[in-house]
């Protein structure tokens, strides 16, 4: 099946009782028993509810994995995969990885006697180096948030297979459209929905696929023993911005490279980051693991030349906000935004200045993006 087709149709009839077309919200706590172990499949929503099992089918077919949780947001998700793994056993992951799950590692879990090991995972050798007896887990993010560096997920994966270690992907930046991290054999793959998947700013989620049945036994264990599962509404409303998944990404990806082009050629842009252009330095990689670029790209500003601040007081189109992958475009500055609690050492081992601005691109007209980049450059 097409994936246009998968995301708008699996999961999605489970209506038998009036045929609605669009899955119903079931927004109950609890399910009564016919008879004292008979009831339809569902007894508490913490652990099952109909609406959220829909997203659920439809995300695992989209990644193609033999499941999914949908969870309460998408740290929810990274929190609950970390669950795998207990004190004392140690991670691999890399030094540019999204700000939150960076704070969850270092601030939350190693106090508590987790290790890892933040290293560039571009660099092989870095990543063979960092292995320890007690590594169980390999934590890879590709594209890398904000600078756009990509892992080599054939070898990092296998590498953490040759050490009997999980391999999860954080797929958040490019969605099942442009990656497919289980082509790679990844163990499990993570979302922040509240990104592409939902896509339109309007929720948060998160949802874990599993890439085998003892992983999804385990992993609906910890979700449903955590309370980490998202509320029918949100599933519901997750699960209704899935369906243009396809198209939004075209459009996303459309807009960005012709901005990306545009801000390579700017006087007042430094450097761009953005898989889509030749001067990306890892093109082979590229054409071998994503089916496209995505709609998120990083520049970097001279800043003598316009403030950051000038410049997003400026702009008309692009809210300087947070968040990213939503039909419209956002602006924020990494180090000082999304990205400030990794704190100046970790923000410079990323590779982030304080002059880096990182967007996300949305599906406006793009020369109405262009003209409103245009003047708020003009300094
Ligand atoms: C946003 C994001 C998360 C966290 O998701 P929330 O829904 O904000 O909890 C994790 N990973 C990546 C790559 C993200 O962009």
């Amino acid at each position: 099946m097409n994936i246009y087709t998968k995301s708008v149709h699996t999961g999605v009839s489970i209506d038998k009782t009036f045929n609605s077309v669009i899955t119903p919200i079931y927004p109950t706590s609890t399910f009564f028993f016919d008879e004292i172990g008979k009831n339809k499949g569902y007894d508490y929503t913490r652990s099952g509810n109909p609406t959220r099992a829909a997203l659920e089918a439809n995300i695992a077919a989209l990644e193609g994995g033999v499941g999914c949780s949908a969870t309460a947001t998408g740290m929810a998700a990274v929190s609950a995969v970390l669950f795998f793994l207990k004190p004392g056993e140690h991670v691999i992951t890399g030094n540019d990885i999204y700000g939150g799950t960076w704070r969850l590692f270092n601030s939350v879990l190693k106090p508590m006697g987790y290790e890892f090991s933040f290293v560039n995972m571009r660099d092989l050798s870095a990543v063979r180096a960092a292995v320890r007896k007690n590594t169980k887990m390999v934590w890879i993010e590709t594209p890398s948030n904000p600078l756009l560096n990509i892992v080599d997920m054939g070898a990092v994966i296998s590498l953490a297979r040759k050490i009997k270690s999980l391999s999860v992907v954080d797929n958040t930046f490019l969605s099942p459209y442009f990656q497919k991290p289980f082509e790679f054999k990844a163990d499990i793959v993570v979302h922040s929905t509240t990104k592409y998947i939902n896509g339109h700013s309007d929720v948060v989620g998160g949802a874990i696929i599993y890439g085998n049945q003892q992983l999804h036994e385990r992993g609906r264990f910890l979700v449903n023993a955590l309370g980490v599962a998202q509320s029918p509404y949100d599933a519901w409303l997750v699960l209704r911005g899935i369906k243009t998944l396809g198209p939004r990404m075209e459009a996303h990806q459309a807009n960005a490279i012709k901005i990306a082009h545009f801000l390579e050629s700017h006087p007042c842009v430094k450097k761009v980051y953005y898989p889509g252009l030749k001067s990306h330095p890892q093109q082979a990689l590229i054409k071998e693991q994503m089916k496209g670029f995505g709609g998120m790209l990083a520049f970097e500003l001279k800043t003598k030349k316009v403030s950051l601040n000038q410049f997003f007081k400026k702009l008309k189109y692009f809210a300087l906000a947070e968040s990213l992958g939503g039909v419209e475009s956002l602006v924020e500055a990494p180090w000082f935004m999304s990205h400030a609690s990794m704190g100046p050492r970790g923000l410079r081992a990323s590779g982030i200045t304080k002059e880096t601005v990182r967007v996300s691109v949305g599906i406006e007209g793009a020369e109405d993006l262009i003209a409103d980049l245009t003047q708020a450059l003009k300094g």
